[in-house]
């Protein structure tokens, strides 16, 4: 049985409104989880990780459990005042090695989720020789399903920032690298 994480803040406001963060963690999420729940329930996916599902799995589980993953890894990438606000150490060396700096870095990332065309996700990247690249996976898709590790994920999902931006994709990814904790993306780079 998977369970609903808890977030590791009470409130990233401005940037996400309590409104937005109370629907999108305790009710998109939440549905997420129960709806796998019973999915898998009597299957082989049932004693996975999710990362073994995500890996195994099509259709409605890996819909499902590709969304748990993915929003997994979005809520706890967040902090209200990061006590790093940039990256640093060896993903800061491979994101300058890539794209020159990070402003550079960020006005890629942000063009790509701008451009991803409906529901999902815009995604920092690494293969196993530590080299990085962004990508647009659509729905619930992700790094995992593709061999590859998850670092930074924003959500383009229109329930991540309709309530707060409307039709504002820019805008709202924007203003969400200013809740970024670098802290989290250079352990996941590094595990
Ligand atoms: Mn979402």
């Amino acid at each position: 049985m998977f369970k609903l994480i808890d977030l590791p803040y009470k409130s990233l406001a401005p940037v996400i409104s309590d409104e937005t963060l109370s629907f999108h963690h305790g009710k998109h999420l939440q549905t997420y989880v129960d709806n796998l729940n019973k999915l898998i329930a009597g299957t082989e996916f049932e004693t996975m990780s999710l990362e073994e599902i995500v890996k195994k799995s099509s259709g409605a589980i890996f819909n499902n459990a590709g969304q748990i993953l993915n929003h997994e890894l979005y809520f706890t990438q967040f902090a209200p005042a990061p006590s790093c606000p940039a990256p640093t150490g060896h993903l800061l060396d491979a994101i300058v090695k890539q794209w020159g700096s990070v402003d550079a870095f960020k006005a890629d990332f942000e063009a790509k989720g701008v451009t991803l065309f409906g529901s999902g996700w815009v995604w920092l990247q690494s293969n196993e020789a530590g080299e990085l690249s962004i990508a647009q996976y659509p729905g619930a898709d992700n790094p995992v399903a593709h061999g590859l590790k998850p670092l930074l994920t924003f959500d383009v999902w229109e329930h991540a920032y309709y309530l707060d931006y409307q039709n504002r994709r820019a805008a709202h990814l924007k203003e969400l690298w200013g809740i970024v904790e670098w802290t989290v993306m250079e352990k996941r780079y590094n595990k």
